[in-house]
């Protein structure tokens, strides 16, 4: 069994959909993963929030946009008339649920009804063009009937084994399946999601609880670059990374990834392939036990961090001080991201907030407390601690006019994390990449 996920862009069109069955191809069975067309969960962002702030003509006037949008590409797509009628159909339905949400307060609830459509609608979408339109078999596997949160929101990794097992035991004759991305039903059994970027995640759940032999993930871009290529010019695809180092960029912001989308494959050992639609031959990068001898691959970073800092003479030698001052996180199920102590204070940041004042309130009680908002966790990843090549100097040499809030080194043999303010982050990441990257750019340049 093989998964392969695509992307928002790579379904973002009738004409990138019809370039799908060309990559679909192989002897193995496999299972398709799709994302919503890339747009769709934004606008879908946005008719929500329009509708919690009571506006219903904005939010009408969005989802008929939304509507139009769609009935172009499905009769762009399905030129059969009874192809095209069915599919239609369905889209009247879908969009129809979304209006019946306008007329009275939005609930949360409503809220992940209307997040779903996009999924629902791109493999909707895909599947009737190629089994309509092509005349290829292909079953359309609904992820709402096997992915599955439990009470504390994460994967309910058994119950997903045991019922895309029981889905898949229904057609065993079946090679090519067709499913969602990111939408799942929580522990009560709603509608809910894994977060945006969550179709990454479904991919390797799915992987991991298929036993897959490869998970793809086909994207925009030939796979994950030495640094953000969004603020950086000039970046390359790094070829091999093992599962701890994607893991920890994906976790620091390679948008590439979903945070937590390596964790399931890696667990597993299934060889994670990142690759692009747009140039499938490209090679990509290969996610796996294995890695390269490079010192540092890759840069990555993550915004939203808030830097809290708790300063109290009863620290020094008092033994339980850091459990007690972590189980104030605990209670408020906030995950702590980066720590550094001294001997009279601890250095701590978090990236959800929600419970912030609460937290806060708490750790008054052990202290001082400071907090600094917009921050930005710089992580560079490669064999950092084996490798004996002064990693370290290159790193704080390049960034010598950037003032440094907190450095972590040493945690994994893989990583070294620095939190800057998010302000200083675009420079952070040019000056890393001139420091380090250069001499590796060039030969890749020359290569090409
Ligand atoms: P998809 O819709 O296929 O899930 P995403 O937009 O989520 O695609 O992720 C791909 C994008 O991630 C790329 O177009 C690129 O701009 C961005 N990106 C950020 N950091 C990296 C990186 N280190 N390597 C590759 N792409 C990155
Ligand atoms: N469609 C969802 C999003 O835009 C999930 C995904 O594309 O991975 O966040
Ligand atoms: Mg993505």
């Amino acid at each position: 069994m093989k998964v392969l996920k695509f992307g928002g862009t790579s379904v973002g069109s009738a004409a990138r959909m019809r370039a799908l069955p060309a990559l679909i191809q192989g002897p193995e069975r496999r299972i398709v993963v799709l994302s919503a067309m890339s747009g769709t969960t934004n606008a879908l962002v946005s008719i929500a929030r329009l509708l919690y702030e009571g506006d219903q003509t904005a939010a009408n006037y969005q989802i008929e946009i939304l509507r139009q949008h769609y009935l172009i590409v499905a009769r762009e797509l399905l030129t059969e008339p009874a192809v095209a009628q069915e599919a239609i159909q369905h889209l009247d339905n879908s969009f129809k649920s979304i209006f019946g949400l306008t007329r009275n307060p939005l609930s949360a609830a409503g809220e992940r009804l209307i997040l779903a459509q996009g999924e629902l609608l791109s493999t909707l979408l895909f599947h009737r063009y190629y089994t309509g339109m092509l005349g290829q078999q292909a079953t359309l596997l609904p992820a709402l009937d096997f992915m599955r949160l439990d009470k504390n929101d994460e994967p309910d990794i058994d119950y997903i084994e045991q019922h895309l097992a029981a889905a898949l035991a229904q057609y065993p004759d079946e090679q090519l399946f067709i499913t969602q991305g990111y939408i799942c039903r929580n522990a009560n059994g709603d509608i809910d999601n894994l977060k945006r970027g969550g179709s990454d995640y479904s991919a390797s759940l799915i992987g991991a609880a298929a036993h897959a032999e490869e998970i793809q993930i086909w994207t925009d871009i030939d796979g994950l670059h030495n640094n953000d290529p969004r603020v950086v010019q000039g970046t390359y695809p790094i070829r091999e990374l093992s599962f701890d180092e994607a893991a920890e960029l994906a976790y620091f912001g390679a948008k590439i990834l979903h945070p937590s989308s390596i964790l399931p494959a890696a667990k597993h050992g299934i060889p994670v392939r990142l690759l692009n639609t747009m140039q499938p031959a490209a090679p990509g990068t290969l996610i796996s036990d294995k890695t390269g001898t490079d010192a540092i691959k890759a840069v990555a970073a993550k915004d939203g961090l808030v830097a809290i800092k708790v300063k109290s003479s009863r620290m020094l030698l008092a033994h339980g001080f850091l459990r007690n001052l972590f189980e104030v996180f605990e209670r408020h199920r906030t995950s702590i991201d980066m720590v550094t102590t001294s001997e009279v204070a601890v250095s701590l940041t978090i990236d959800d907030a929600t419970h912030l004042p609460e937290i806060l309130e708490e750790l008054r009680g052990f202290g001082t407390v400071e907090v600094d908002e917009n921050q930005t966790i710089v992580c560079l990843v490669g064999n950092l601690i084996q490798a004996d090549h002064g990693s370290a100097r290159l790193v704080f040499n390049a960034l010598r006019d950037i003032p440094l809030r907190m450095i972590s080194y040493g945690g994994s043999p893989n990583n070294i994390s620095i939190l800057i303010n998010t302000a200083d982050k675009a420079r952070a990441l040019k000056v890393l990449n001139d420091g380090l990257f250069q001499q590796r750019q060039q030969a890749v340049e020359a290569e090409a």
